[in-house]
């Protein structure tokens, strides 16, 4: 199950349908105006293709598990940054140039694993000396443009994955992310050494998406204590952390009566949010 609806401020849960009647009868809900708390539940309960994507390879195994398969709550703030994001692609399908594919969906086999993934832009553009060449293009929306000029790891990972879902050249293939805020709009283009060839996004592949599909095998998500430690500093934005830590106090036990040399972690009271 997705999220179903949303926390108040005093941490109870509201179904979605409840909190927009209100909204709509009131004018607002928890400060949020009905436009915007139905544009959320528009874009957290879109249907997802079947097919692991490309963004569930960058995000914490765990945590696609289980917004995939338990009803949970996060307050409409919480859901903001996915709201933003909404805004920009809507400005970008309604301003798309006419020689590109925008948004469109694709998919490759890896290892027998099929896995999806729907780049912002493609387009085939004359470098001048350099020749035609492909151009892929992320879009981000931040609370802030990036200081520097390397777009975020994750980012990067992104739009390389996106290259070779394609089928793509990486010698000919320039890749950006170009990020939006009230700032402004900062475009980084990838540096050469940050461009992966297609062994190296495999060997990533690997890495990431068979943890994926075995769970999906298995029906139970995998254990906390194997998350990977870079996968971490996404707990306090998860969505399911609660859930997530509930059930990690179980594992662990049962982790340490069978498999005790691989518990190495336990549930960090710090993170605990919800
Ligand atoms: S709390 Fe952390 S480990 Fe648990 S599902 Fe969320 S991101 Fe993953």
């Amino acid at each position: 199950m997705p999220q179903v609806g949303w926390l108040t401020s005093s941490r109870t849960k509201v179904p979605f349908d409840e909190a927009l009647a209100a909204a709509e009868a009131d004018g607002e809900w928890e400060g949020m105006p009905f436009e915007v708390l139905s544009g959320i539940r528009k874009q957290v309960t879109a249907d997802r293709p079947d097919a692991i994507s490309v963004t569930q390879t960058l995000s914490c195994p765990r945590k696609v598990f289980l917004q995939g398969t338990e009803d949970y709550y996060v307050s409409p703030m919480d859901n903001f940054a996915t709201f933003r994001g909404t805004i920009v692609h809507t400005m970008l399908e309604d301003n798309k140039t006419d020689d590109g594919v925008t948004e469109e969906r694709f998919t490759r086999d890896h290892r027998g694993i099929i896995i999806s993934g729907s780049p912002d832009s493609v387009r085939s553009i004359d470098r001048g000396r350099r020749g035609d060449r492909f151009l892929i293009r992320d879009w981000k929306s931040a609370k802030a443009l990036p200081k520097y000029d390397n777009a975020y790891t994750n980012h990067q990972q992104q739009v390389n994955l996106y290259r070779w879902l394609l089928h793509l050249d990486p010698e000919r293939t320039d890749l950006e992310v170009v990020y939006v805020s009230m700032e402004g709009v900062r475009i980084l283009r990838l540096k050469p050494s940050q461009v992966w060839s297609d062994a190296e996004v495999e060997a990533f592949l690997d890495r990431r998406l068979m943890p994926l599909q075995a769970q999906r095998d298995a029906g139970r998500p995998v254990a906390y204590y194997s998350v990977e430690e870079g996968d971490l500093w996404q707990c306090d934005y998860c969505p399911v952390q609660a859930i997530c830590y509930r059930k990690a106090a179980l594992e662990i036990r049962d982790g340490l009566l069978a498999e005790p040399d691989k518990v190495q972690r336990v549930v960090p009271r710090a993170r605990k949010k919800k």
